[in-house]
């Protein structure tokens, strides 16, 4: 097996039943929130609970490189202010920790938005400066960089710009990548096209460098090709059909990393890790 493939689970009730959730659906790889995501604050896990999180991985068999977890979508690491990025960066930096006592080794985050405030060259220097203080302050995980559609004034919607953020990053062995398909296309990546996918992992290997892919989102959209609109659609029912997923999961560049479903109808889930299954030759 080197295809993981999974979804973004829900931990409600506890993170110890992320994994249960993931081994429903048939998932060999999943995704979770630590902590309530839309809230700053969140009480510290427990050990009962990190406890029965660690007993569930080694039941259902799931390995830490195989798990990625997101984290809260309040966090700005390129927020404009003082107050907001000093409240980004501890809340960060939290979720890092979380991720330690879990005996987790990468944390996905969306880098940043500008807000209008500040230039894009700025912004993603304080992303890169919020990374190194907390990577600093914690051993073992990595900060996963996501690509963005780039709504709004969010970045990272481009290679050139997380290549920009890795660039000033101390120590390059804890920073990655997490490409979502969604959001390539919405930024104008063409992975629909046999052509475009190559051409994209391509310029993916040469700005970034494809050691950096630490996992994947695997998402259609509900919006076209360039759009900078952020909308996920279930597999094969968007505008990037079928055929794109066929070949990532042929694809021995994106073998031994988390593949995460983070589809809008999450009742889906197990028919489409089948049927990505299904598409392996
Ligand atoms: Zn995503
Ligand atoms: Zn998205």
């Amino acid at each position: 097996m080197k295809k993981f493939v999974g979804a973004h689970v829900s931990a409600s009730g506890g993170v110890e039943n992320a994994p249960l959730n993931a081994h429903k659906i048939g998932a060999k790889a999943f995704a979770l929130f630590t902590k309530n995501q839309r809230q700053w604050v969140a009480k510290p896990l427990t050990k009962e609970s990190i406890h029965a999180f660690r007993e569930n991985l080694a039941k259902y068999e799931y390995h830490p490189d195989h798990i990625l977890p997101h984290d809260s979508y309040l966090i700005n690491l390129g927020h404009p202010e003082k107050e907001g990025l000093e409240k980004s960066r501890n809340a960060f930096l939290d979720e890092m920790q979380r991720c330690e006592q879990l005996g987790l080794n990468r944390l996905n985050f969306h880098p940043g938005s500008h807000l209008n405030k500040i230039s894009e060259e700025q912004c993603l220097k304080t992303i890169s400066e919020s990374i190194n203080i907390v990577l600093d302050k914690t051993r073992g995980v990595t900060a996963v960089i996501e690509n963005t559609a780039g709504q709004g004034t969010n970045l990272g919607f481009s290679f050139e710009q997380i290549r920009f953020i890795i660039d000033r990053v101390e120590d390059r062995s804890r920073v990655g990548v997490c490409i979502d398909t969604c959001h390539a296309y919405a930024a104008g990546y063409d992975i629909k096209t046999a052509e475009g996918y190559e051409e994209t992992f391509k310029q993916f290997d040469e700005i970034i460098g494809l050691s950096y892919l630490k996992g994947m989102h695997l998402n259609d959209s509900k919006k076209e090709l360039g759009s900078h609109v952020d909308r996920h659609d279930n597999l094969g029912k968007g505008y990037l059909g079928p055929e794109v997923f066929k070949r990532i999961m042929n694809d021995p560049r994106l073998d031994d990393i988390p593949l995460i479903l983070e589809t809008p109808d999450d009742t889906l889930w197990a028919e489409e890790i089948k049927w990505l299954y299904a598409l392996m030759d």
